[in-house]
């Protein structure tokens, strides 16, 4: 029996009954379009993140394509973010013929590291992109600082961070917008994709609900050019099932990373460094070693299933090499991307599979 890296259908099992019911609502009410399924999920995940808007979208990459689009990014602006991140992060910047500046990032949280981001802000920069990758909260306060020095505005890429803290704050009510994606994957994920933006502030709101819907508030009558980009509504009514066991399901994690950190510290690996002033949700559990290849390698022969979470960086990506960023730009992320393996964790990882996983680590290290 392989212990796979995530396992959507064990969860699916425990929530079986509700989410059936939530979907037929929907289908009986064939209300499936907007409605009051996803204002009620947008009010309800608001309320959870301390905001006071949230606006649902197609996708966790149009959050972030919507969020640069309302602070009015466009052709020659550069934006700051991290090179150790999923594409989408840089992609959405370039969309709008913009420039993705990129930081080096901290060896220990694998986020931007705020010390490296003042030398990089131009006449041209106009907004700060700070990912929350694995989701453990990149270190705000400092890049806030920043932020506020040069009166940038920041949008957070919370995609893989829902629910965490910084400082007792929830991602995505930190910077000026945050995002996030209901990718199937993600903690609270959906049975397709999904997406949000929360903000406390109103113009941004209004020009996301908007645009979303053609750049209409009116049906017919468009005030500008927007797209097709609404979080469909049957997307919606599972979400809301889901966010009521999120809190449980973060927490089931976080015990599992634990039990793995006390474990594999001893062994031969480095454990992930969770920063103190921050609620780490364990998206991933991603730890450090030279021998990368031959533990996956390993761990695969003994069918367990690991990840590599991310094996190029986004300034050596073939779609971003017009930027003209060069292999040793950013030898901190370079080195990650050879060193990282992220290890089964879910709310359903049994403790057997998880004696298992740490079991095979630690044999591959007694190897002669
Ligand atoms: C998943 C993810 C996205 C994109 O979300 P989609 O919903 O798949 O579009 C963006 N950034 C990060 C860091 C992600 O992990």
């Amino acid at each position: 029996m392989t212990i796979p890296s995530l396992d959507l259908k064990a969860q699916y099992d425990t929530i079986k009954a509700e989410i059936d019911e939530a979907i037929r609502t929907v289908i009986d009410r064939t209300d499936f379009i907007l409605g009051k399924t996803v204002t009620a999920l947008e009010e309800r995940i608001a309320a959870y993140c301390g905001v006071k808007y949230a606006v649902g979208l197609n996708s966790g990459t149009d959050a972030l394509f919507a969020s640069l689009k309302a602070l009015g990014i466009t052709k020659g602006d550069e934006v700051i973010t991290t090179p150790f991140s999923f594409i989408a992060t840089a992609e959405v910047i370039t969309l709008l013929e913009a420039r993705p500046v990129f930081v080096d990032i901290d060896p220990k949280t694998f986020n931007l590291d705020p010390t490296k981001i003042a030398e990089r802000i131009t006449k041209k920069t106009k907004a700060i992109i700070p990912v929350h990758l694995y989701g453990q909260p990149a270190d705000m306060q400092p890049i806030l600082d920043i932020a506020a020095k040069h009166n940038l505005p920041i949008i957070e890429d919370a995609a893989q961070a829902f629910g965490a803290e910084y400082n007792q704050k929830k991602t995505g009510s930190l910077g000026t917008v945050g995002c996030f994606s209901f990718f199937p994957s993600k903690n609270l994920g959906a049975y397709g994709d999904g997406g949000m933006i929360v903000t406390n502030q109103k113009n941004i709101a209004d020009y996301v609900c908007m645009w979303r819907a053609h750049g209409s508030s009116k049906k017919y009558y468009s005030e500008f050019v927007g797209d097709n980009s609404r979080l469909d509504t049957i997307q919606a009514a599972i979400l809301s099932v889901k966010l009521k066991y999120l809190d449980r399901w973060n927490e089931a994690r976080a015990q599992k990373a634990k039990t793995y950190d006390q474990l594999l510290n001893r062994v031969g690996v480095v454990t992930p460094y969770a920063d103190p002033r921050v609620k780490h949700i364990y998206h991933q559990y991603t730890v450090k070693t030279p021998d990368r290849d031959k533990l996956a390698a390993w761990l695969t022969t003994n069918d367990i299933e690991t990840k590599v979470y991310y094996p190029l960086p986004l300034h050596q990506q073939p779609a971003l090499s017009y930027l003209g960023y060069q292999a040793g730009d950013f030898p901190v992320t370079e080195q990650a991307c050879q060193e990282v393996l992220s290890l089964p964790i879910y709310p359903e990882l049994t403790a057997d599979q998880q004696q298992k996983v740490i079991k095979t680590i630690t044999d591959f290290y007694r190897q002669p």
